[in-house]
């Protein structure tokens, strides 16, 4: 097989792998159709390019979810460790790449397959004196002192969860333990913190993992509550130190009675919750138990969680902008950490207004309806302004989706019966949220 080949059949096995901030694909965040690049924020912020692809797709192991389960029946092909760094240099020296997203099936081993991999690194690092940015993957399973090695060739580490509980990891990745997945997790932070402590002594010493760690979570092939993913996911960025979690809408790949039929759509729009909520949690200093509960255990599709927390929490608002501190004002849906910034910075100078804040870069097309500014009150209709913070994403009302919140009932004696079908569950949808608050 010529490298041609090999790569076509690498680049496209490492697509499901969204460990990465985008996969090549315009509409997709974190998923590839066109295979073999995706997007990374390196350590100082940078937006950067990475040649995505797998050492090799071969595995000894039979996850039940993987396209490249030991099972299935694709083509399979490995690289050498010179192949694949002379190949990620060719395409560096081009311009293409910014840098390499690696990963790899289990190949006999973990620690036969890391040692592959790090034979690639340091060919890279120390022969082509490749300075590009580098994620790699750890397999679940390897030994301490390949994590260490891989760490100091890696700018980003990342051990993927796969699953958000130990029964689905063991019904659906039955050659995995959750043991495997967080033993790892645990090194990498105690190893990135000891070098934090080398580096101030000697700035010389060799950096490990400086972008950090990251991990993935496979969303919708087994039965977890958003809940419980979101739990999950603080208490991993609190115990490991983690950098991102990224959440993959299981895409089915197997005829399997364990899994969601293969003719089940991607949970997109609940992954996109998920990403809502994370977002929540480290930039908005939203608790886990804030944004969901056991009783309410799964993101309202209508709306997304800030403006759900806003809804059910309508005795906090509405907040004045002149007076309220920082948490109180990031908590407002239409402000964002960069807005709450400027406001406060801003009304040092003078009461604000609706004109002011629109110019700070808050949406008052959310906000209008949870503050007081030094010319406007909140108004009181509840209509109102569930129908403001509805989120459009969750319908899917084709050409007509822009005009569908326009309170026209009259025109609905014009629509086409599937559109009238989709204005009723629109007011269905209103009815239900505000009779709820
Ligand atoms: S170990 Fe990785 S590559 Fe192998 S079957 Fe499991 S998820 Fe797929």
């Amino acid at each position: 097989m010529n490298t041609h080949e090999k790569l076509e059949i690498l680049t496209n096995s490492a697509k499901y792998d969204v460990a990465c901030t985008s996969s090549g694909v315009k509409d997709r965040p974190g998923k590839t159709v066109a295979c073999g690049v995706c997007h990374a924020f390196s350590a100082d912020g940078r937006c950067i390019t990475l040649l995505k692809i797998l050492l090799s797709n071969e595995c000894i192991y039979n996850c039940k979810y993987c396209v490249n389960r030991t099972s299935n029946d694709v083509p399979r092909t490995t690289f050498t460790p010179a192949e694949l760094a002379e190949l990620t240099v060719e395409f560096y020296r081009r311009n293409y790449i910014e840098g390499l997203f690696l990963s790899s099936g289990v190949v006999k081993n973990p620690d036969y397959t890391m040692e592959q991999m790090i034979k690639a690194l340091e060919l890279l690092r120390h022969t082509h004196n490749f300075w590009g940015y580098i994620h790699a993957k750890t397999i679940p399973g390897a030994s301490p002192e390949m994590v260490h090695r891989l760490g100091l060739l890696a700018d980003r580490l990342s051990v993927n969860i796969e699953l958000p509980s130990e029964a689905s990891l063991k019904l659906l990745a039955p050659d995995k333990t959750r043991a495997a997945v967080l033993a790892p997790m645990g090194q990498i932070r105690q190893m990135g913190e000891q070098n934090t402590r080398e580096l101030q002594l000697y700035r010389s010493a060799p950096k490990f993992a400086a972008a950090g760690q990251a991990t993935q979570m496979i969303i919708g092939a087994s039965p977890e509550t958003d809940y419980q993913i979101i739990k999950l996911s603080s208490a991993m960025y609190e115990k490991y130190a983690l950098r991102r979690v990224f959440f993959s809408a299981y895409v089915p790949t197997s005829n399997d009675s364990l899994l969601p039929s293969m003719d089940t759509n991607p949970p997109l729009l609940r992954e996109h919750r998920l990403y809502q909520a994370d977002w929540l949690m480290r930039f908005y200093k939203f608790k886990a138990d804030e944004i969901l509960s056991p009783e309410t255990p799964d993101f309202n599709p209508y709306l997304d969680p800030k403006c759900n927390w806003a809804l059910n929490n309508l005795h906090l608002f509405p907040i004045d902008v002149n007076k309220a501190g920082l948490a109180d004002l990031l908590r407002i849906p239409g402000v964002g950490p960069t807005s709450a910034e400027r406001i406060v910075t801003a009304r040092r100078n003078g009461r604000l207004a609706l004109a002011d804040l629109r110019r700070i870069g808050v949406v008052l097309k959310r906000a209008q309806y949870f503050i007081v500014a030094a010319d406007h009150l909140p108004p009181t209709s509840k209509d109102a302004t569930v129908r403001a913070l509805l989120d459009p994403g969750a319908f899917n009302f084709g050409v007509e989706q822009l005009t569908i919140f326009s309170p026209t009932p009259a025109t609905t004696l014009h629509l086409p019966p599937a559109q009238k079908a989709e204005r009723n569950a629109l007011e269905e949808v209103v009815e239900g949220l505000v009779a709820g608050m």
